[in-house]
């Protein structure tokens, strides 16, 4: 299958070809005809699938095909984080560089009069999160009369990150004859009510899930002492040579100390998380990518969504207690044909999230132990020991409202044992001894 084929302008496959893509990827060759045609589809597909083009090339197609009768928007995508919105944008540039159309994008956490300015200016395409879309609606800000193109990106997200009534706020604010693209990674009942609500007679296009990502993505469990994670995450980055790591922290503060321990091991790293400016996000994430910090320690919302090309390396630092996530975390690597490892560091009080991320991956992951790192030390077992004692007052003291989703299953102690390595093996050039196994069931 040939980009030629697939019935775009000449302006549109030249930018295409200077991206150096030679063929379209499945969720392209299936959507670019129909959405030209002017069908609504219904696109069943992950980060990573190259979905971003797959709609962003037939819609710049059709704007540049029809005269604009004002300068408000004609196309309106909507995704879930400012991440995922500034990286549309940039693709919206990169495809349309060839052809005379204005984009622009509006996100939350930042300051929203340069935003007015460029709106007021005149855009075709405008991509936004939701709520900052709505403080331009309320302000006047923007005209949304005029829009002819809806896409929803990362639908499943959105509805996850509560953001149906934005989504249905915006929608009444749109005229009715439009072209809607929704794209999803999962199609839930809420998902499929969403596109019965939104979609004409809508083609579904549904292409190998990313989960499939686990099987590019070669995956390693390194059993560690729970204090002994900074250290074995300092000798691996070291030892293995890793210039590119982008590692995972439940929390947000666990990210910046984490960042800042690394640091003063000599490793480069940055924190990405909520709790910062979109501005100092942004720089992270740039420095990241051109390769002038070593490691991104990341949260799992601050993750959502990051395009970074072949990234050869993901660290679960601290497994996530939601299995999903694992899935949507190690998909920041083995993505467009490349390989990649997914390291996680797992304690013994992480064994039940282990469990459960098997289950849904169905598959037992590949345990290798690091000889020196995968047992606390006497002093550390008994700073541990205080901690479980602490961590088991709270779990039975009387609580009021709170969850007990994941909290409850992470008991110290709790869950079973790592099957003993079977084999062991000396590597060359470390000081490190690993021994790798597979875990049988
Ligand atoms: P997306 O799913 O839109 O986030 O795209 C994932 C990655 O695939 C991006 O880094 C794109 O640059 C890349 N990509 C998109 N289309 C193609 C293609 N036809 N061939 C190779 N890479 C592509």
């Amino acid at each position: 299958m040939s980009f030629d084929k697939l019935g775009l302008e000449a302006e549109l496959l030249r930018a295409v070809r200077s991206e150096g893509y030679d063929e379209p990827t499945p969720i392209q060759a299936q959507s670019i005809p129909v959405i030209l045609e002017g069908r609504d589809v219904l696109g069943g597909a992950q980060t990573g699938t190259g979905k971003t083009a797959a709609f962003t090339l037939p819609m710049l197609q059709i704007l540049n095909g029809r005269e604009a009768k004002s300068r408000a928007p004609r196309a309106l995508i909507l995704t879930p984080t400012r991440e995922l919105a500034a990286q549309i944008q940039e693709s919206i540039r990169t495809y349309g560089k060839n052809i005379r159309l204005r984009s622009t994008v509006v996100f939350g956490g930042v300051g929203i009069h340069p935003q007015i300015d460029k709106l007021r200016r005149g855009v075709d395409i405008l991509v936004a999160t939701p709520g900052r879309l709505l403080d331009h609606a309320e302000r006047g800000t923007v005209n949304l009369a005029q829009i002819e193109i809806l896409v929803l990106d990362e639908a499943d997200r959105m509805l996850d990150m509560g953001f149906i009534h934005d989504i249905k706020r915006v929608l009444k604010l749109l005229p009715a004859n439009r072209q809607n693209l929704l794209f999803s990674a999962t199609y839930s009942d809420e998902i499929k009510r969403l596109s019965d609500g939104l979609l004409h007679n809508p083609v579904m296009i549904e292409v190998a899930r990313r989960n499939t990502a686990t099987e590019l993505t070669e995956q390693v469990i390194h059993p560690v002492g729970r204090t002994r994670k900074r250290a074995l995450l300092s000798h691996l980055i070291k030892e293995d040579e890793w210039t590119q790591v982008l590692v995972f922290t439940r929390t947000k503060h666990g990210a910046n100390r984490l960042a800042k321990q690394l640091a003063t091991d000599g490793i480069d790293s940055t924190a990405i998380h909520g709790n910062k400016s979109q501005s100092a996000r942004t720089k992270a994430l740039a420095d990241f990518k051109a390769g002038r910090v070593r490691v991104l320690v990341a949260t799992d919302i601050a993750a959502r969504g990051l395009d970074i090309d072949s990234l050869p390396h993901v660290v679960n630092f601290e497994l996530p207690n939601v299995a999903e996530d694992y899935v949507h975390r190690i998909g920041r690597t083995g993505r467009a044909g490349l390989n990649g490892t997914a390291v996680s560091l797992v304690c013994t009080a992480e064994r039940p999230f282990l469990r459960d991320i098997e289950r849904l991956i169905k598959k037992t992951i590949r345990v290798e132990e690091i000889e020196g790192f995968h047992q606390d030390t006497d002093a550390e077992h008994k700073v541990n020991m205080r901690d479980d004692a602490e961590e088991k007052r709270r779990q039975f003291a009387p609580k009021r409202g709170r969850s007990s989703r994941g909290g409850g299953r992470s008991g110290p102690g709790g869950g079973e044992g790592f099957r003993k390595p079977a084999a062991r093996s000396k590597r060359s050039g470390g000081g490190g001894q690993r021994s790798g196994s597979s875990r049988g069931r």
